[in-house]
């Protein structure tokens, strides 16, 4: 059946590389030099002091003298004695890692961690809000940077086989799409070795048939493969070598919460300030929820005063809201009952009681259903130009004065 307006009821199309793997750059190096500037530029390696101890991680200017994770330190010592040396905090690798998982969830719910500080996402929901998966990687990789300033890398394509091979091949601190119809022009060249999850026995066997790179396997008769190395690993081996993966991004558990939570350099008194600020997370949180396809029933704003006394206050609603203009006008209820008079040095919005977007939407809110069309816009905007692109008018600065 056609409709008369068959082309403005077309949906998006689907992503054709809907899969990233962000994996963080030399993460605790980089974690390290958070607390410590010296750090910079300098080789740098992560690991046991003792004398029994292994290295890891290495700065990209330790990995120059050959030095790399899983190496014993003393190895490390010898190749780079000039490096300097840290001992792993790994609470706090820990403590960063949830810090990075919040801004992968912040994307999409669709998240499958591999380690501390890598992980897929299936970025196929999001058509309606980025022009490409790439545009969504870009955003990852600035949020990352922004918030954390700390360096990530992003693959870009089909399946997950070829976003973990880009994402390396991305490194460091850039982004990489295998666009789809060329997934073997990036795959063929790559040696065998870099295949994921392959032990050395198989490598042994793949160097008897004379197989360098993946081009080589792709090459080598499937039968031929089931035979050497067993009919499972053989056939799964021989489609990977195809660029062929189908295994979907599983991901780990639900999101509980969104939210924006911001410390000033110096306190805020004004009442107005105050106002324009939890606006401005209003947006950002949701921003956040309208991008992951969620809604939250409960409000929370958080107030920390300059003494450091922390109040929370909390507001629910019947059903689900993702509108800027809805959290705000809970925020600003909130906010009516406490002490603004007194001097703020943290301020922060969250939404839990997260459901799908999808279900019922609050009935009975004061305001113009025009608003969900104005955050639809604002979103589509910001996916195009970035965060900074659109702003409520309040948070645009009044033009000066020039007369
Ligand atoms: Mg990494």
């Amino acid at each position: 059946m056609t409709s008369r307006y068959g082309e403005a009821m077309v949906e998006p199309s689907a992503f054709p590389e809907p899969i990233l793997h962000v994996d963080m750059d030399a993460f605790f190096v980089e974690v390290e030099r958070l607390q410590d500037a010296t750090l910079q530029g300098v080789p740098v390696v992560v690991g046991g002091l003792g004398n029994r101890g292994v290295v890891a991680a290495a700065s990209y200017e330790a990995r120059a003298y050959g030095v790399h994770s899983a190496m014993p330190v003393v190895q490390a010592r010898r190749l780079c004695p000039h490096a300097r040396f840290v001992p792993p905090d790994h609470r706090r690798y820990r403590a960063v890692s949830e810090e990075v998982f919040a801004i992968f969830r912040s994307f999409t719910p669709r998240v499958e961690g591999l380690s501390v500080d890598e992980a897929f996402l299936d970025v196929s929901g999001l058509r309606r809000h980025y022009p490409s998966s790439a545009a969504v990687g870009i955003q990852v990789r600035a949020s990352i940077q922004d918030q954390l300033s700390l360096p990530a890398s992003v693959g870009v394509a089909t399946n997950k086989f070829l976003a973990k091979l880009a994402s390396e091949e991305a490194k460091p601190d850039g982004l990489l799409t295998v666009a789809a119809g060329r997934e073997l022009d990036f795959l063929h060249p790559l040696e065998v070795r870099r295949m994921w999850g392959v032990g050395e026995a198989t490598y042994a066997t793949l160097e008897g048939l004379g197989v360098n790179t993946i081009g080589d396997l792709a090459r080598v008769p499937q039968s031929t493969l089931e035979q050497r190395l067993g009919r499972s690993l053989g056939q799964h081996l021989y489609r990977l070598a195809l660029g062929e993966d189908d295994r979907p991004v599983e991901p780990d558990g639900e999101t509980k919460s969104v939210s924006s939570e911001q410390t000033f350099e110096s306190d805020l008194t004004a009442p107005d300030v105050i106002e324009t600020e939890l606006l401005r997370q209003c947006e950002r949180v949701g921003s956040r929820l309208r991008r992951a396809g969620l809604a939250g029933r409960t409000v929370t704003v958080k107030l920390r005063y300059s003494d450091f006394t922390t109040i929370t206050r909390s507001h629910s609603f019947a059903s689900g809201v993702d509108v800027t203009h809805d959290i705000y006008e809970a925020v600003r209820d909130l906010v009516g009952r406490v002490d603004l008079g007194r001097a703020v040095r943290l301020l922060g919005v969250g939404v839990t009681s997260l459901e799908s977007a999808g279900g019922p939407r609050q009935l009975g809110l004061k305001r113009p259903a025009a608003w969900d069309d104005v955050s639809a816009a604002v979103d589509e905007v910001r996916a195009r130009f970035g965060d900074g692109a659109v702003a409520p008018a309040r948070l645009v600065p009044p033009p000066s004065s020039s007369e």
